[in-house]
């Protein structure tokens, strides 16, 4: 089988953890399959880059802050393909260019546009494994730009489809997708299987366990992607196109998300052209609205409530009195410090009680909804980034997920 390995920055992120995985790519090109390599940088390098640039400036470049955080990958391509050329396998690092990733430039949140992967099926003939650094590319005229943070699982994706791969393998420190972060709910429990649909609302509700672009990619391809463990030999959980069994427990998952910030406009007059006039500017200036509420108008006045990323709030609160004063608004108010939590699951929309049974567990936690919103498969709530914690154990115990499938 022809297999894409991506392996995280926690599973290289020392010299021992190295040689471990160049052992498990060892093994697998010995069982006889074809492996490709995609690696991200070890450890927190690329949050240790991103300080160092802060360090000389506030504000970096961005071309050159991708110059720089680029480099994060190129040191562990190298480091593995020694480890593996010391085992005595042929490999080869490849940046994202030399292995044909070329992107768009957006310099920070680059786009794939192709991937040309001749020089990588050159290097498999060739008996050598080729080691490809993730979270890159090139654009048709060689500049360096990164795909936003956690893209490594984008590039393995990309790789793999360009390739005609069996499946993608996202190597990880967790065995594979739990029904909520482990680390928060230690009764989480390994599920066997997820939808591309389920894994994509988890993964943009907050799970970092995949890169939500990765998984819509991976679904217009119907590549499947297999999380599992990079430490250890553990069956992991497979994201495919499949959903099975009408009667297994409807809620899949619990998401959460500590990085929420709200900002309500006041006494907006209710008429045609308000949206556009508030959201606009804010789009100009690179930020991206989440969850946006408004409320029924009294007396031709209305509220309009909006969430965004903490770290978009300051900029935000600076275009918001010119945006008050375009729309005739009565001023605004913010607060940076929300999170939100998220059942996940194909039918719950259909399904009875799901809604009451969230805000039940909510309210007896004693835990105050500020917003909530809903898709086809998932409810989100919005509440204090403090509670978060504690409405996921909630939530986990309210819908039984220690136990069901
Ligand atoms: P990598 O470096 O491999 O990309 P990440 O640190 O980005 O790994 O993601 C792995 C982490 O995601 C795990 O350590 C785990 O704490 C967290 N996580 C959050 N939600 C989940 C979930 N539902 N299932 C498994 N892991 C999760
Ligand atoms: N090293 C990059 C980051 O930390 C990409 C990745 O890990 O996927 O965001
Ligand atoms: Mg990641």
């Amino acid at each position: 089988m022809l297999v894409v390995q991506k392996y995280g920055g926690t599973s290289v992120a020392d010299a021992d953890r190295i040689k471990h995985v160049a052992g498990r790519v060892l093994r697998r090109v010995h069982a006889g399959d074809q492996v490709v390599v995609v690696v991200s940088a070890m450890g927190n390098a690329t949050d240790e880059l991103i300080d160092l640039a802060l360090s000389i400036t506030e504000n970096p470049d961005p071309r050159e802050l991708d110059m720089l955080i680029s480099t994060g990958e190129q040191v562990s391509i190298a480091l593995l393909a020694m480890a593996l050329r010391a085992m005595g396998q042929e490999a080869v690092g490849l940046t994202g260019q030399q292995a044909g990733i070329y992107t768009r430039a957006q310099y920070g949140s680059g786009r794939i546009a192709r991937v040309d992967a001749d020089r990588v099926k050159a290097e498999l003939a060739a008996g050598r494994v080729p080691i490809v650094a993730g979270f890159q590319g090139a654009t048709e005229d060689a500049e360096i730009v990164t795909l936003g943070r956690g893209g490594s699982d984008l590039s393995a994706v990309a790789l793999a489809i360009a390739l005609g791969a069996d499946r993608c393998e996202n190597c990880k420190d967790v065995t594979g997708v739990y029904t909520a972060d482990p680390r928060l709910v230690p009764e989480a429990r390994q599920l066997k299987d997820l939808t591309y649909e389920e894994m994509l609302e988890l993964a943009t509700q907050g799970s970092q366990v995949m890169h939500n672009r990765a998984v819509e990619l991976a679904s217009v391809y119907n590549l499947p992607i297999l999380v599992t463990s990079s430490m250890v030999d553990a069956p992991g959980t497979l994201i495919h196109g499949e959903s099975q069994l009408e009667e297994r427990n409807r809620v899949r998952g619990i998401a959460h998300d500590t990085d929420v910030a709200k900002i309500t406009v006041r006494q907006v007059p209710d008429k045609p052209g308000i949206a556009t006039n508030i959201f606009e500017p804010l789009a100009e200036a690179g930020i991206s609205v989440d969850t946006i509420v408004q409320n029924a108008s009294a007396g031709k006045l209305t509220d309009l409530t909006f969430t965004l990323s903490r770290k978009d709030l300051r900029k935000a609160e600076e275009l918001m009195p010119a945006i008050c004063e375009t729309v005739g608004a009565n001023g605004f108010v913010s607060d940076g410090n929300l999170g939100k939590v998220s059942i996940v699951g194909v039918g719950i929309q259909t399904a009875h009680g799901y809604a009451a049974r969230m805000f039940r567990a909510l309210f007896d936690a004693g835990i105050n909804i500020e917003l909530i919103s809903t898709s086809e498969i998932r409810l989100t709530c919005i509440i204090d980034a403090g509670r978060v914690p504690e409405a996921v154990r909630a939530l986990h115990a309210a819908f039984e997920l220690e136990t069901a499938e």
